[in-house]
């Protein structure tokens, strides 16, 4: 290209000449070396060698030939750069980055910017979170509370004192007239608005005794097509903080958006399966990328606003769709790795319940079974136990540990506490040291010499099961042959600490997640989608269910009387306090007024805080030492330990109750009544819930907060409390916010019932597609997109 530059700049400068110089001048040689290698036509550069030679007239001639046909190259060279004629992939979308474009604006640019948007891609998928209807209506169509755009002539203007209303303007269509109403009196709106003037407003309008109003109206003094008469896309502006907004950096956004869809949208190459859009409807996506953004006028506003179109749900379907095939492509490449088969006896749940001081539940059975029947196959089990707190979930890792070490296979139980770890070892040390497997305890503490030899005795063999916390991941562990690896407490143990203890063994070890919060079905399935779940629904026989009861802020009397009553029969209490999460300064605060209170209430009684600042080992003591009874209170934030066991304790206060999520409360109360003595549970919540309340949406909240906390009065089924959580408060309090913000989706919402029911059609149909083509050989952009997307997050990677 520069090279043409340059020849072109020879030749202009020649053709300047006069007839005389011009038949003298020798360029050839220079043409020729400068076009050598340029596109050009050959019988072009064939000639060029005889130019010197030319007559001035002819030389001239053929110099604007020449120059000609190098003008036409630059220009077709332009073109190429703004027209495809191929479809383009997703990625060759992101490949085009904003700042190289000619189409947009610099402030159309700076928009994009704000929000990340920094290539084609990320600027298509940048989706609306709501639309605005701003269609031209008549003024006469318009119902209560809907919004619209009027073109208006002003009847008059005047200035008022009514309230906060300062200034009223009567407008006027063919149809009808509207008030407009303003709270301030600044003198532009006497430019604007004067007698006999036309011009367009927006806003919502609201009938009062029968005539329309619209307050402090947007105007609009040009028909722009892309932000007027059409349902307006309303985007976040949240993004990069040193890049400022203005009030129309919104527009500029949808102008760009526009812009970059009419040019590019019709290229983009369809990548889902055709049969799965044709089979639920779903739009292909050139249409969906440019409705979803610019609906058609005819579009129902409140489909759009509760993401109900079929635009919304191709991509709401589609985003979940290909999380699906991650955990199902994972799935499948797990198949593909080999494991130790650990073979059991038919009578071997028999045989284990006889060791054990107690009869096993059906469930507990059930998930035992489920266990073995996956561990005796050469590969790797990949399960989940859900239950309850106290539902006995240790019992089930402690069988599946016994069948493992039968088998001469070693065992690691990683536990996400010492004190958790403590626990598990001296219940698997009581039932099974006695039946001649050999336990042993690996956590930070351990160390000098008692560790060398503990790590000796693992690498040859002597010890079947370790128990251990993070210090089980460390690099010097090295095992024999680890067979089985259970992690307790799923949400504390990431992906990568679960690998690390994969690589430990020589084949893939089998794996089982015990978690003890219930979760609904749907979250299960997007959450853990890649494990299969064994669930215990049934708690001990014989367990009394903890009596719950709801108390306001103003009977705390009674609580104190009850709670006396226990402790002087020897019982031990929890307190617990909310954790806000955004001001961890005042929930400390909260916790340590709440025990400074404790104190003073029982002033003959020992009482312990424990809060989220302080170390790991300073929690494990206090939790110890109460566990010991030597304290009768504990005060804390919620990082009480999930799992601890304290037999003794018989009492959960939940302090500002209203604030926790149900099946935050309903682990917290499985930590009581555990033991020989019946459970209470405590919700305290503000006296001022007791009366209705004036204001229309504290009201609502009053009564939703009352519905909600006595489903915990009338229920002790974790995944029934679950449930409701997930109707109340949405999926964040039950999977935890780390794992709700963990697949990072864009439109896609669980909170929503309809994008429930959307992912059990995405997992069918992505477990189709990897029964039938697990390469995903037929869907070369789909294989792309899903390891661009989730490649490091479920190693897919290494596994392919
Ligand atoms: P979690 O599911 O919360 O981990 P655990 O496994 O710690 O529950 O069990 C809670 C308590 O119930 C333990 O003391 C355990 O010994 C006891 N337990 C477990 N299974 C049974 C059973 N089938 N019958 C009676 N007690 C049981
Ligand atoms: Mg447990």
């Amino acid at each position: 290209m520069e090279n043409i530059e340059k020849a072109k700049n020879i030749i202009k400068k020649v053709l300047q000449y006069d007839d005389n110089t011009i038949e003298k001048v020798k360029i050839s040689e220079a043409l020729e070396t400068l076009l050598k290698n340029e596109e050009i036509p050959k019988t072009i550069k064939d000639d060029i060698k005889y130019i010197d030679g030319l007559s001035s007239a002819k030389k001239r001639a053929f110099l604007k030939y020449i120059l000609n046909i190098l003008e036409t190259i630059k220009k077709e060279e332009k073109e190429k750069e703004t027209i495809f004629f191929e479809k383009l992939s997703i990625n060759e979308l992101e490949k085009i980055l904003i700042e190289n474009l000619k189409i947009l604006k610099p402030i159309e640019k700076k928009a994009l910017k704000k929000v990340g948007a920094t290539n084609i891609r990320k600027a298509l998928y940048y989706f609306p979170v709501r639309y605005e209807d701003k269609r031209i209506k008549k003024i006469k169509q318009v119902k209560e509370g809907e919004s619209g755009v009027f073109k208006v002539e002003v009847e008059s203007i005047k200035k008022v004192n009514r309230g906060r209303i300062k200034v009223e303007v009567l407008l006027k269509d063919d149809t009808g007239s509207l008030k407009a109403y303003f709270v301030h009196d600044k003198p532009f709106l006497f430019n604007i608005f004067t007698k006999g003037k036309k011009l367009l407003v927006g806003g919502k309008v609201s009938i009062f005794r029968g005539e329309k109003n619209i307050f402090q109206p947007e105007v609009y003094n040009i028909e722009d097509s892309i932000i007027i008469d059409r349902i307006v896309p309303v985007y976040s502006l949240r993004g990069d903080s040193s890049i400022k907004t203005s009030s129309q950096t919104i527009n500029h956004l949808r102008r760009a958006i526009f812009k970059l869809l009419k040019r590019y949208s019709k290229y983009i190459d369809e990548y889902m399966p055709k049969y799965i859009l044709e089979k639920y409807k779903l739009p292909e996506i050139v249409e969906a990328i440019r409705r979803i953004h610019f609906p058609l006028s005819s579009e129902n506003i409140d489909l759009l606003n509760d993401y109900e179109t079929r635009y919304q749900i191709r991509f709401i379907f589609e985003e979940l769709f290909l999380l699906q095939l991650a955990q199902e492509y994972r799935r499948y490449m797990l198949m593909q790795e080999q494991a130790e088969q650990i073979i059991t006896n038919e009578d071997f749940i028999e045989k284990f319940e006889e060791k054990l001081p107690f009869e096993l539940t059906n469930a507990q059975k059930k998930a035992i079974k489920e266990i073995l029947e996956d561990i005796k196959k050469p590969i790797p089990m990949n399960r989940m136990v859900q239950g309850d707190v106290g539902s006995g979930k240790t019992i089930v890792a402690m069988a599946a540990s016994y069948a493992t070490a039968l088998n001469k296979k070693q065992v690691a139980v990683m536990a996400p506490t010492e004190i958790l770890a403590k626990q598990h070892f001296n219940n698997f040390k009581n039932i099974l040291e006695p039946l001649g497997i050999k336990i042993a305890l690996l956590t930070g503490s351990i160390t000098g010499k008692e560790k060398k030899n503990l790590l000796k005795h693992i690498k040859n063999g002597d010890i079947d099961i370790v128990i251990g916390t993070h210090a089980l991941i460390q690099d010097n562990v090295e095992f024999k042959n680890l067979s089985l690896v259970i992690v307790d407490e799923q949400h504390r143990f990431g992906v990568e600490q679960r690998k690390i203890l994969t690589e430990k063994s020589h084949k893939s070890p089998h794996t089982l997640v015990m978690t003890a919060t219930p979760i609904p079905r749907t979250l299960a399935m997007t959450y853990y989608g890649d494990l299969d779940v064994s669930i215990i629904n049934e708690l001990p026989k014989g367990r009394k269910p903890v009596k719950t009861f709801l108390l306001y802020e103003d009977e705390r009397k009674n609580l104190y009387k009850m709670m006396k009553e226990e402790l002087d029969k020897g019982r031990q209490a929890f307190v617990v306090y909310p954790l806000i999460e955004e001001s961890e300064k005042t929930d400390l605060k909260s916790a340590e007024e709440g025990f400074k209170h404790y104190q003073e209430a029982f002033p003959d009684k020992k009482v312990v805080m424990l809060h989220g600042k302080m170390k790991q080992e300073e929690k494990d003591k206090i939790m110890e030492d109460f566990k010991n009874k030597k304290a009768d209170i504990l005060v804390s934030t919620t990082v009480i330990e999930v799992g601890v066991d304290v037999p003794n304790a018989s009492i959960m206060v939940i302090e500002e109750a209203h604030r926790f999520g149900l099946s935050q409360i309903h682990q917290l109360r499985g930590r009581i009544g555990r033991g020989q003595y019946e459970g209470y549970c405590f919700l305290i919540i503000p006296s001022e819930f007791r009366k209705p309340s004036e204001d229309k949406t504290k009201e609502n909240q009053r009564r939703r907060t009352l519905e909600r906390l006595k489903v915990l009065v009338k229920t002790t089924d974790g995944f029934k409390i679950a449930e409701k959580d997930l109707e109340f408060r949405g999926s964040g309090d039950l999977v935890g916010t780390a794992q709700s913000g963990r697949f990072n989706f864009s439109i896609a919402d669980l909170d929503r019932p309809l994008d429930r029911r959307i992912i059990k059609f995405a997992k069918e149909e992505a477990k189709k597609i990897i029964e039938e083509d697990p390469q995903l050989k037929d869907y070369p952009q789909l294989r792309q997109l899903l390891f661009d997307k989730y490649g490091d997050r479920f190693e897919l990677s290494t596994v392919a």
